[in-house]
């Protein structure tokens, strides 16, 4: 069993980084696997094979299997089909994906006893699921109809929440269990659109997820003084500050290791 993520770029990868340690904090028995585009820098790799127990390669291009043919029909949704390369990780009995942008604020390896395909509800759409944490089972033969459902049916979102909503889509009416509780994952968004409720619930978290356009890696960090530029005092004394412990978390112990794989070569 292994937790999965996926970046493409190296802002991405820091992401991973991120996400990786807060698993590794907070004990998890599972496996990490990061799949990995070809634009990921070699030092950036290093730093993930550090973090995670395997770095794969997935290169959707020369990948000679359905992904490619699917990708020849579909170039818009290159990514998607990097992130559907999940269920071809049949080593794993079941496996937990959670995008790069997401950070662990506590042991989460109770979702492992969930089913596929269990995931918490979108904050913008709450009949459908968000595809930024979910749990699955690795097959082949998901895999080819999942890849055959993307390029016969492309998405509708252009991503792969749209196409991971067609494909299991009964997941708002069938089955509770699999509906997971939305502390699994918090979109930011959600502490601002129903404040009361996150003002109630929100300190039984166990999940951020940091969806949309700004991305934490986005923001800068000034580590003295413990502060991101660009963020208003009010903001941060409503909440607990969920960016800034993004950043806590990378100067602490991710930054290290990027030094020793970058040297003095500029990173960001
Ligand atoms: N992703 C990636 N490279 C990209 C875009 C996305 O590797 O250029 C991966 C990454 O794991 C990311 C996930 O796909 O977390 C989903 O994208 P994103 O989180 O940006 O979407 P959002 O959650 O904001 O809708
Ligand atoms: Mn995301």
């Amino acid at each position: 069993m292994a937790f999965v993520t996926l970046a493409t770029t190296d802002n991405y990868a820091k992401g991973a980084m991120v996400l990786g340690k807060s698993l590794r904090n907070h004990n998890t028995s599972k496996k990490l696997v990061a799949l990995i585009g070809p634009h990921v820098s070699e030092p950036s790799r290093a730093v993930l094979r550090k973090v995670y127990d395997e770095v794969r390669l997935v290169d959707v291009l020369d990948s000679g299997d359905a992904a490619h043919l699917a990708m020849m029909k579909r170039p818009d949704l290159g990514v998607t089909f990097t992130k559907l390369h999940g269920w071809t990780l049949t080593e794993y009995s079941k496996c937990v994906f959670m995008d790069a942008d997401t950070l662990v604020l506590s042991n989460i390896d109770e979702l492992f006893e969930r089913e596929e395909l269990s995931a918490a509800p979108d904050p913008g759409w709450p009949d459908c699921f968000n595809s930024g944490v979910f749990v699955f089972r690795p097959s082949n033969e998901t895999y080819g109809k999942l890849l055959t459902t993307c390029s016969e049916n492309g998405s509708f979102d252009g991503g792969d929440q749209g196409i991971l909503n067609s494909f299991f889509s009964d997941w708002a009416t069938a089955d509770i269990s699999k509906h997971l509780p939305f502390i699994y994952n918090l979109s930011s968004i959600a502490i601002y659109t129903y404040l009361p409720a996150f003002k109630q619930y929100g300190r039984d978290a166990k999940v951020v997820h940091f969806l949309g356009k700004v991305k934490p890696w986005d923001y800068s960090y000034d580590a003295t003084s413990k502060t991101l530029k660009g963020q208003s005092q009010d903001a941060s004394d409503m909440h607990p500050n969920f960016l800034l412990q993004w950043w806590e978390l990378f100067s602490s112990s991710v930054l290290s290791l990027m030094k020793e794989e970058y040297g003095d070569q500029p990173f960001h």
